[in-house]
């Protein structure tokens, strides 16, 4: 596994409108450094503890993308530094968010997690709750974050259609979301597509993939 060949190849076939985020979980800092040297600077990790252990080893301008699914009580450890929050599925989760980000002086970038697998066990909102959450009052008063996409995560299944269908769906709430409020430009990004079904999500819409084993290896 030669990580800094993996990364350039797969960084040379990605359209320029399609953002790599590496994701690095599980992984030595010894190879997010690899990837780092390669010119790689978004780096995807799934645990707060993991992600902020890494964070005070490597250099500051990597941007840190919290990709897994997050606890309440953990936002405190990632506020200060965390670049983007990409599964943000319930308000309550948001609040502290704002909250944590108040507390650090600045505003974090989150986005919204939709349930669009099959399984039953994957996070995420579906298209009513999301349109309530960024239609409410309650929204309206937090000040500290920004919600400027969508995220997704398809059925692990080798049906290439049914793959397919669940990006398209992620597409169309994407779409609806935006036409809420049309005038906020930085609702741009759809976070779908992994090592297994990136090309297809790109086909699909995607704009931001987090790209793991393609990358370090398998885990
Ligand atoms: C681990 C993970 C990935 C990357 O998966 P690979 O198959 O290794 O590319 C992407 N997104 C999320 C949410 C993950 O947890």
């Amino acid at each position: 596994m030669n990580i800094a060949d993996n990364l350039q190849n797969i960084t040379t076939t990605l359209p320029k409108t399609v953002t790599l985020v590496a994701v690095s979980k599980t992984k030595p800092v010894s190879d997010l450094t690899v990837a780092y040297n390669a010119g790689q600077r978004i780096f995807g990790e799934n645990k707060i503890q993991e992600m902020a252990d890494k964070w005070e080893e490597m250099p500051k301008d990597i941007q840190w993308h919290m990709i897994g699914h997050v606890q309440t009580n953990k936002v405190k450890y990632m506020a200060p530094f965390v670049s983007l929050i990409h599964g943000v599925d319930s308000f309550k989760l948001l609040k502290e968010i704002d909250k944590q980000a108040e507390k650090n002086n600045r505003v974090i970038d989150c986005l919204l997690q939709f349930h669009i697998a099959e399984e039953e066990t994957k996070f995420g909102l579906d298209e009513k709750e999301g349109i309530e959450l960024l239609t409410s009052n309650d929204f309206a008063a937090l000040k500290n974050v920004q919600i400027l996409g969508v995220m997704g995560m398809a059925t692990f299944t080798d049906n290439q259609n049914q793959v397919k269908k669940e990006f398209t769906h992620l597409k169309s709430i994407f779409e609806n979301l935006k036409a809420l409020n049309p005038a906020h430009s930085n609702f741009k990004t759809i976070s779908m597509g992994m090592s297994g079904d990136y090309p297809l999500a790109i086909e699909c819409g995607s704009n931001m993939v987090r790209i793991g084993s393609s990358i370090f290896g398998g885990r």
